[in-house]
């Protein structure tokens, strides 16, 4: 605590414009150093302009393996936190120690609206709030409609409980034999490991539960009760680690849980469903990775929001997962006038498949209490599958799904398609919207 006073004294007294440009032209200093960057960095201004981000690319291309951080990055790094270096921030650790979580620290960052300043200030209580520095550094100054700043900075929308929502919309407090698992399909289980995340994402579905360090579901005990209840139920196949996040757990609690996993016969695969590799791409280090590695097969779904998370950081995370042979699959919640449109999903979506993740799931929010702010018409989400198939490679296409309030279980939702069957003849729409005819004449 006393650290942080001093970072924060630091940052908002002792930053030196001069040190911080000399540590920036370190970053970027040697003959690939693209000529842009070089202007940039003798002018008196530290700020950061798209244009910083196009030698980027270039630097990319002719140097990838220098290319861990973007301009953005870079700059926010050496504007608020000058001297801190770039090993400390790549530490995911000490962007643990260092997350943001009170109005006085996230005022040094950000220009506030009055409605996230009051909301911060007196219903902090009620809404975890927290984000790491290096997802902090991906956050628009000034705009409090900036995609990404909406999915983690509270605003008053949040505290409007509109009809049909609930703190457990998906009920699955009701299929909890023990307390921290979730047995509602009959081969597999939900495991929820911590309640802890490094950001808390306004629209969570778990909102009733993660941030609260009074949630008791989470000890050491509850875990071995959650594996003592997968152990004695032999249909159980399919593990899916969650929370919480799982990768926010230390190297040696991990462990502890995969080996203990793998330790029942019956066990074919172990899923992990994380935000981490986009909000503290960091905690991708190389022995965690190894450590993945032993307990294969191991699946990965990652929580992508917005194009603008697929940063350098997040490519690097993205290949060491898939080179310790993880399938990576995204998974997204669309949310309105942040992702709800074909051309920004699309983006996600390409920039995904570059990266060796395939996008799995687009979900429909769930009606948490509060988030009606966040949610669209079920028909945009059609709209925007309709918008890709066809389109664009059909591995760019994900499954849209309702999570069906009450315990219902995962719906999926599809543009129409199929048209109707006249006798022998299945009448089809493609997605020009021609129609065709199938012989479905098959004898049985
Ligand atoms: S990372 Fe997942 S569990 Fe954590 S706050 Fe975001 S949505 Fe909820």
């Amino acid at each position: 605590m006393q650290d942080q006073k001093i970072l924060i004294a630091e940052r908002s007294n002792e930053f030196s414009h001069e040190t911080a440009k000399a540590n920036l032209c370190e970053e970027y200093s040697d003959s690939d150093e693209p000529p842009s960057l070089s202007a940039f960095a003798e002018t008196s201004e530290l700020t950061y302009s798209p244009l910083l981000d196009t030698s980027f690319e270039i630097l990319k291309e002719k140097c990838p393996a220098r290319a861990t951080s973007s301009p953005k990055t870079t700059i926010f790094r050496k504007n608020h936190y000058p001297h801190i270096s770039r090993e400390t921030w790549n530490d995911w650790k000490w962007q643990l120690q260092n997350r943001i979580t009170n109005v006085e620290e996230l005022s040094l960052i950000l220009r506030l609206s009055e409605d996230e300043e009051t909301v911060l200030r007196k219903a902090h209580h009620i809404f975890p709030f927290s984000i790491t520095p290096y997802y902090a550094s991906l956050l628009d100054i000034d705009d409090p409609a900036h995609p990404l700043r909406r999915t983690v900075i509270p605003s008053g929308a949040e505290l409007v409980k509109s009809e049909g929502e609930s703190d457990d919309p998906l009920d699955e407090e009701n299929d909890s034999p023990v307390p921290g698992l979730v047995h509602r399909y009959p081969d597999r289980v939900l495991f929820l490991t911590t309640d802890f995340c490094s950001n808390y994402c306004r629209y969570c579905t778990r909102s009733r539960m993660v941030g609260r360090s009074s949630c008791s579901a989470f000890s050491k005990k509850n875990w071995e009760m959650s594996i003592a209840y997968i152990e004695s139920h032999p249909e159980i196949r399919d593990v899916l680690l969650s929370g919480g996040d799982p990768l926010t757990l230390s190297d040696e609690s991990l462990e502890w849980l995969l080996s203990s996993l793998r330790k029942i016969s019956h066990i074919e695969i172990i899923r992990i469903g994380s935000k981490v590799p986009v909000v503290l791409p960091q905690r991708i280090t190389s022995k965690l990775v190894k450590i993945l590695k032993r307990y294969h097969p191991v699946w990965m779904n990652i929580h992508f929001t917005h194009p603008d998370e697929v940063t350098p950081e997040v490519e690097i995370a993205c290949r060491k997962l898939s080179n310790a042979g993880i399938p990576l699959g995204s998974q997204t919640v669309l949310l309105k006038g942040i992702n709800d449109d074909v051309e920004i999903l699309r983006s996600l979506y390409h920039q995904l498949l570059k990266n060796r993740v395939r996008p799995y799931y687009l979900y429909q929010c769930d009606p948490i209490s509060g988030s009606s702010h966040f949610r669209t018409r079920v028909e945009k989400g059609i709209e925007i599958i309709k918008g890709l198939r066809g389109f664009t490679t059909g591995f760019a296409v994900p499954n849209f799904v309702i999570d069906a309030p009450g315990g219902g279980g995962k719906i999926p939702l599809q543009p129409q398609y199929f048209q109707g069957v006249e006798g022998n003849t299945v009448m089809l729409r493609n997605y020009e919207d021609k129609l065709f005819t199938y012989p479905d004449t098959c004898t049985e």
